[in-house]
């Protein structure tokens, strides 16, 4: 199997998307932000009535109930607000439990204060993290889709 290049991944079908994606759930209220997955772009929604930014993406503004929903690139930093570690979970695309607990951090994104992104992080050992540390987004290859995880920022550097 080739790794489709970013021309093959902006054209991607709705439903190669909905497949590629699985088994996250994309509809018509998150498509938008996982086809910024596709250009490596991490994207909340955004209220064009209000301006308030939310995640997961909903088709009605949480503050003003507006249905002017839109989709905004954040920078990717940010601090762990919440870090999990699995040690057991269901199956899931890239996770090996048996090779040690898999690490999921919250993390609260630099754009506003509890706006929360959750998804794993990479490139340190689990003993390392902790509540509090800066980190900026980065991207893997998972299913032949750009996902998106975390990293220290020092590591990143
Ligand atoms: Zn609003």
């Amino acid at each position: 199997m080739t790794t489709p290049g970013p021309a093959d991944l902006a054209g991607m079908t709705d439903l190669d998307l909905v497949q590629a994606y699985a088994p996250l759930v994309v509809d018509r209220d998150t498509a938008a932000f996982y086809r910024g997955w596709l250009a490596r772009e991490l994207r909340v929604a955004r209220c064009d009535s209000c301006g308030h930014t939310f995640l997961p993406p909903r088709p009605v503004c949480p503050a003003c109930w507006s249905e002017d929903v839109g989709t905004v690139p954040v920078s990717g930093r940010g601090t762990i607000f919440l870090c999990m570690l699995l040690h057991q979970g269901p199956p899931a695309p890239g996770v090996d439990y048996a090779e040690g607990p898999y690490p999921v951090v919250t993390v609260e994104l630099e754009e506003r204060p509890g706006l929360r992104f959750t998804t794993t992080v990479v490139g340190t050992p689990v003993a390392d993290l902790a509540i509090g540390q800066p980190v900026t987004l980065d991207w893997i290859d998972r299913n032949g889709v750009p996902f998106p995880v975390f990293r220290l920022a020092e590591d990143a550097a």
